[in-house]
């Protein structure tokens, strides 16, 4: 029989929101089983959503501070919860399961048996959540992709939020970590098609807690700069939350893997779902008809017109420009696209769209 504190996870992780929070079925308790020791569940618990010491915690549940201490540390080095250091303090932070624990459980890219374990678990989870609940209804969009911003034509209007650039010259630290949605599948046993694994970057705060918690590697502006242009020779897309302000991470995603992308492309309309808001034209007298750019697509939103020309489908197009950066003519330049709405601002701003989208 489940015991209580896993049904009591259940409800903490609901109201906290984000997706996969929580569903009343044997493969949501089967993973948090693995997950988390009853000690942990009970802490995780009594977290409140923001950051907070050891000591205040262990007041609030009326418990020893050496032993509340000592369980929120292991629970950070789990990616159970959070952990950052401000002005030589340590305060720990409550996370959701997506974004958070779920991605945190396979960023530091160990390969033991209980994170092949768990690979299969989360995934057992995340199918049977999907299924109960269905990809297919339409939501305000909680992830962006990021176009290559040099495929730009020029003219056309690039915001600073349009850039990777700009994130990776305003962030620090920049942290490099293993990437969590392909890792995992590497430890189901699937193809994963040769695509780099270190190329999943964290920002400020969360580039701390990487480094210190999750195996991750604290890099230069120039190295964050070659991991884009690596991801980018391998045909990932850059993508992030929807928001202009504030992103906390770029992740560089594949379309077998990424629960982002492979979500969206479940969609009926998979460009409307995280549309960097460009759109890929082709200059007819330099393309020669090669295909790369077809082959590369991971919308498959491609496919070669009349006058042997690629045509777009823009209910498919993500606008990544993964055709453009692999066209060998540069026959394809990235334009406005005038259908998607500009990002929200912040987190708040984001919750407020998600919210009265779904009230539609
Ligand atoms: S990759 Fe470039 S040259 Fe080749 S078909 Fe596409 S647009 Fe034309
Ligand atoms: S056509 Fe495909 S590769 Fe090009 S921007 Fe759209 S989704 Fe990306």
């Amino acid at each position: 029989m489940t015991d209580p504190v896993y049904r009591e996870l259940l409800a903490v992780m609901k109201k906290r929101g984000g997706d996969f929070s929580g569903m009343d079925i044997p493969e949501f308790f089967a993973m948090v089983e693995e997950m988390f020791t009853p000690a942990e569940a009970e802490v995780n618990n009594a977290m409140p959503r923001g950051p907070l010491a050891a000591a205040d915690l262990a007041k609030q549940m009326a418990r020893p501070v050496a032993q509340i201490a000592l369980i929120l540390e292991a629970m950070a080095d789990k990616g159970l919860c959070m952990a950052v250091r401000m002005a030589d303090a340590v305060y720990y932070q409550s996370a959701r399961f997506m974004p958070g624990i779920l991605e945190f459980q396979f960023m530091p890219g160990r390969t033991t048996e209980r994170d092949k374990r768990l690979a299969r678990l989360i995934y057992d989870y995340k199918k049977a959540f999907d299924a109960r609940s269905g990809i297919d209804k339409p939501i305000f969009p909680t992830n962006r992709v990021i176009t290559v911003a040099r495929t730009v034509a020029v003219g056309n209007q690039v915001h600073t939020y349009d850039q990777v650039q700009a994130y990776i010259d305003k962030y620090d630290p920049i942290a490099v970590t293993t990437c969590f949605c392909r890792h995992a599948a590497q430890l189901r046993g699937e193809d994963t098609h040769g695509m780099p694994n270190d190329v999943c970057m964290q920002f400020g705060l969360g580039a701390q807690f990487a480094v210190e918690r999750l195996n991750g590697r604290q890099v230069s502006k120039e190295e964050a700069r070659e991991v884009l242009q690596r991801s980018e020779a391998a045909g990932l897309i850059h993508m992030s939350t929807n928001m202009t302000d504030d992103i906390g991470f770029i992740c560089n995603c594949d379309r077998w893997h990424c629960v982002a992308v492979t979500h969206a492309l479940a969609k009926p309309k998979p460009g409307l779902a995280f549309s960097s808001g460009f759109e890929p034209r082709f200059e007819a007298e330099l393309c020669t008809a090669c295909e790369t750019c077809i082959d590369r697509c991971p919308a498959e939103a491609l496919q070669m017109g009349p006058e042997a020309v690629p045509l777009v489908d823009l209910d498919r197009c993500f606008g990544c420009a993964v055709c453009a950066t692999g066209c060998p003519e540069e026959a394809i330049h990235m334009h406005n696209r005038r259908d998607i709405p500009v990002p929200p601002k912040d987190g708040k701003s984001l919750k407020e769209a998600i919210k009265s989208d779904a009230s539609h």
